[in-house]
């Protein structure tokens, strides 16, 4: 159901779409196409309550941010179930997303309150300057699939406590989950029209947005190739944007690395939703002394994953989001074999009756990969750990920085100078040393180069919700 000034509707045009399950093929449920139209009045619908929503005090909107998080709190387990089915991720991965997501609104209720300005010494003596910090206006959120409350939650929870109106557009792999969210501000009282919630035609949606000279900022979360498109058509109207987008994570590991710390940072950062994150590691550098002692431990712990319907107990590994997902994944894999890459273990789709309905490949560890491989610098979004080798650290900087994209990077090492030299000289938005999940509500999270602009999370994430106002008093 599409949700527009506090009301849940279908679209005008009855049109919808299934939900399906990744891991079954299932339909989970069906849901309204919203349009242009729909998007229109969702927009309409956040420019009128906006003057309201601004008025409030941050005490105010404090208590609806707070009463949502309270009610998604006392709902784990069954929104754990509905992700899960909706998008694939273990039911236990789905929970921590779950954490993370109210973590969001509880964080951003509280800084609400902390929206300070300043005042600037004057140059003359009857005036006094002041800045302070106001809401931008109408915000349109777009979000991805692959986590599909927290990327809201990243969003919407400093949009509101800032003093926005906002419309969602949530992917259409994942209406579901988002509109548990807008349910949970729902019942918490959130005045109508404070949020809304449109989910459908991607494009048409995406266009109404775009084009509307109410939404003075999009936050949109997804790919490179999306973002950049819609950073373009941002232009005619000249928006603020925050764009979250791509990355291409190297997981450096030195010789002198704590190497089963390593090898588990290695899983948590690779496996973790089958390998569909922005921050999964794309590229496993080991320093050559090591090498293969680390294939060696990884292969190992990479036994014990289970592949399976993430609903089931024990499984580690779920479906990758549809048929396409599978076959890039696959073609990075074939690729990387054509050009002298060798296939450790896994390195194909999984076998068998209870995965024939669903899209599920088994993690695999390539050794011997080389820069050349689409897998050195496209993005995999699947389960494919490829190992490259390198002798020094000035060349492992080099190569791991040769990548448009910039957003997590990892590095393993006890040599506490080599923690700074490194961390300071990789083009990275997030560098997790000897910490392979550096992701928290209080701390920023963004990328540079193409992998995107802005920050949110922490003081950082609200600021992208504010304008800032120069006013200058003389009272001479
Ligand atoms: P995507 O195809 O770019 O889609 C993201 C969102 O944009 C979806 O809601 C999608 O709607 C919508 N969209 C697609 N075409 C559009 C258009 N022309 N106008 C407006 N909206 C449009 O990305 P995805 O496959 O969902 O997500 C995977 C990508 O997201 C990866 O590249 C990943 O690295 C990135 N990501 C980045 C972060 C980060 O924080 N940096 C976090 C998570 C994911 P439909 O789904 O309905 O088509």
């Amino acid at each position: 159901m599409l949700y527009i000034d506090g009301i849940w509707k279908e679209s005008e045009s009855k049109e919808s779409f299934d939900v399906i399950n990744p891991a079954t093929g299932k339909v989970v449920d069906t849901v309204a196409k919203g349009s242009r139209k729909e998007a229109q009045s969702a927009i309409d619908a956040a420019q009128n309550a906006f003057p309201l929503w601004v008025k409030l005090t941050a005490k105010e909107r404090y208590i609806y941010l707070k009463k949502a998080a309270d009610i998604l709190r006392g709902r784990v387990d069954s929104l754990a179930e509905l992700i899960t089915k909706e998008m694939g991720k273990p039911v236990a991965e789905a929970k921590g997303e779950i954490g993370l997501a109210i973590d969001y609104l509880d964080w951003y209720a509280e800084e609400g309150k902390r929206i300070y300005g300043d005042t600037i010494p004057a140059s003359s003596p009857t005036k006094r300057l002041m800045v302070i910090h106001q809401p931008v206006g109408v915000i349109g959120a777009i979000t991805p699939w692959n986590f599909p409350i927290a990327m809201i939650t990243r969003k919407l929870a400093p949009a509101l406590a800032a003093g926005c109106t906002v419309v969602l557009k949530p992917s259409e792999e994942s209406p579901l989950s988002a509109m548990e969210v807008v349910k949970a501000l729902h019942e918490a009282g959130i005045p109508n029209g404070v949020v809304n919630l449109v989910h459908g035609d991607a494009k048409e949606i995406g266009d109404a947005l775009m084009e509307s000279p109410v939404i003075k900022k999009i936050t949109f979360t997804g790919s490179t190739a999306v973002g950049k498109e819609l950073v373009r058509k941002s232009a005619n109207t000249m928006k603020k944007v925050s764009m979250e987008l791509g990355g291409h994570a190297p997981f450096i590991v030195f010789e002198d690395a704590d190497l089963d710390k390593a090898v588990e940072g290695a899983i948590a950062s690779k496996f973790r939703n089958a390998g569909q994150t922005c921050v999964c590691t794309n590229r496993i550098f080991v320093q050559k002394s090591i090498s293969e002692e680390f294939a060696h431990r990884l292969k190992t712990q990479m036994e014990q994953l289970v592949v399976g319907n993430g609903l089931e107990e024990g499984v580690n590994i779920g479906p990758l989001i549809n048929e396409c997902a599978i076959e890039k994944t696959e073609s990075h894999v074939i690729d990387a074999v054509s050009k002298g890459a060798k296939v450790i273990y896994g390195g194909s789709k999984t076998e068998g009756e209870a995965f024939s309905k669903g899209h599920f490949f088994n993690p695999t560890v390539l050794l011997h990969a080389t820069n050349d491989m689409k897998i050195a610098y496209e993005e995999t979004f699947g389960p494919v750990a490829p190992i490259f080798e390198f002798e020094t650290e000035e060349e492992v900087i080099e190569k791991a920085n040769d990548t448009i994209y910039g957003l997590a990077s990892y590095i393993f090492t006890q040599n506490g100078a080599r923690m700074f030299r490194v961390s300071e000289a990789l083009d990275y938005g997030i560098v997790g040393v000897n910490d392979a999940m550096p992701t928290v509500a209080q701390a920023p999270f963004g990328g540079v180069k193409e992998s995107g602009i802005g920050r949110e999370g922490g003081k950082y994430g609200i600021e992208d919700y504010l304008e800032t106002k120069f006013i200058s008093f003389d009272f001479k």
